[in-house]
C-alpha cells in the first residue's frame, strides 16, 4: 500500500472511531415529574426510584435545567459560577430546607445556550433566581455529589407552547456535546384538586389525560402535545396552569430518531399530582 493509502485509510478508520465516540457521549434528556418538595425526602417511594434509575445515567460535562418554577418574561440564563439555591415552598418540614445542593453554574454553558438559541430568540442573563426546587431536588437524587455545573433556563411566560417547544428544538444539538438537558414538571399538576394524602386515589380525569400523553408521546405525535388545550375535554382539570406542563414540551422537543423513551418512575401522587418520569436515550 502506498503512503498517500495507508494515510487515507488511516483518516478514514480515525473518522469512524471518532463517530463512534461522538455516538456515545450523547446524552441522555430526562423529564422528571418532580411532586411535591416531600420527594426530596429519601424515605419516599419516588425518591428511591430516582436514585435507582440515577445508577444508570453517564456523567455530563454540564445540565441545562428547565424547571417549572422559574416564570418570567423573558428567555434567561443564569450565569454565575455559584447560582443561589432556592427554597421555593412554603410551610414544610424543617428538614427540606437544610438540604444543601451547592452546585457550581457555568458561564461557559450559559453563553452556549445563548449562543445556540439567538437564531430564534435574545436569551438574557438573569442572576435574580437560581437553582430553584424543581432543579436542586431532582439533582439531589440524580447527582448527589453536585460535581457537575447547572445553568437553568427560565420559562418565558409570554410564549406559545409551540415556541416553547422550539426552544427545546433547537438546545437538542447540545446533547452531542456532552450536555444533559433536564425538564422538571408534572404531566398532571392541580393543586386545588389536591389530595392531602399522597396515596389517594387519582382521579379518573387525571389518569385518563396522563395516559393520552404517554400515548402520544409513543405515537410520537408532539403536535398534539403542543395543543395541549385540546389534547382532552378535560385537559384544563389536568393543567390548569401551564407551567408544570411545558417543561415536557422541552425535552420532547429534543428527541431524535434513535432515542427510545424509558419510564423510571410511574403514578399520581394526592389525586392530582403526576410523577411520571422518562428518558430519552
Ligand atoms: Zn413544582
Amino acid at each position: 500500500m502506498s503512503i498517500g493509502n495507508k494515510k487515507a485509510l488511516q483518516c478514514v478508520l480515525i473518522g469512524m472511531i471518532e463517530l463512534k465516540l461522538n455516538k456515545k457521549i450523547k446524552m441522555p434528556a430526562i423529564f422528571v415529574g418532580h411532586g411535591s418538595p416531600m420527594t426530596a425526602d429519601v424515605d419516599n417511594a419516588y425518591n428511591e426510584a430516582w436514585r435507582k434509575f440515577a445508577k444508570k445515567l453517564p456523567k455530563p460535562k454540564a445540565i441545562i435545567v428547565i424547571s417549572a418554577h422559574w416564570n418570567i418574561k423573558d428567555v434567561a440564563v443564569s450565569d454565575l459560577e455559584k447560582p443561589k439555591q432556592i427554597y421555593d415552598f412554603y410551610g414544610f418540614p424543617d428538614k427540606l430546607y437544610k438540604l444543601k445542593y451547592p452546585v457550581a453554574g457555568s458561564f461557559e454553558l450559559a453563553e452556549k445556550v445563548r449562543k445556540i438559541l439567538a437564531p430564534i430568540v435574545d436569551v438574557k442573563i438573569n442572576n435574580e433566581w437560581g437553582i430553584d426546587h424543581g432543579g436542586w431536588i431532582p439533582l439531589l437524587s440524580f447527582f448527589p455529589e453536585a460535581d457537575v455545573p447547572v445553568v437553568q433556563l427560565s420559562l418565558d411566560y409570554s410564549k406559545s407552547t409551540q415556541e416553547h417547544y422550539d426552544i427545546g428544538k433547537a438546545l437538542a444539538p447540545l446533547r452531542e456535546e456532552g450536555i444533559m438537558i433536564i425538564g422538571s414538571g408534572d404531566i398532571v399538576h392541580n393543586l386545588r384538586e389536591i389530595e392531602y394524602e399522597e396515596d389517594a386515589k387519582p382521579f379518573d380525569w387525571a389518569v385518563e389525560f396522563e395516559q393520552k400523553v404517554l400515548t402520544l408521546i409513543a405515537k410520537n405525535d408532539h403536535k398534539s402535545l403542543i395543543d395541549v388545550e385540546n389534547l382532552d375535554n378535560k385537559s384544563y382539570l389536568s393543567v390548569p396552569t401551564i407551567e408544570h406542563y411545558l417543561p415536557l414540551l422541552y425535552v420532547l422537543a429534543t428527541k431524535d430518531k434513535d432515542d427510545e423513551v424509558e419510564y423510571f418512575a410511574k403514578g399520581i401522587t394526592h389525586g392530582s399530582i403526576s410523577m411520571t418520569s422518562f428518558v430519552l436515550k
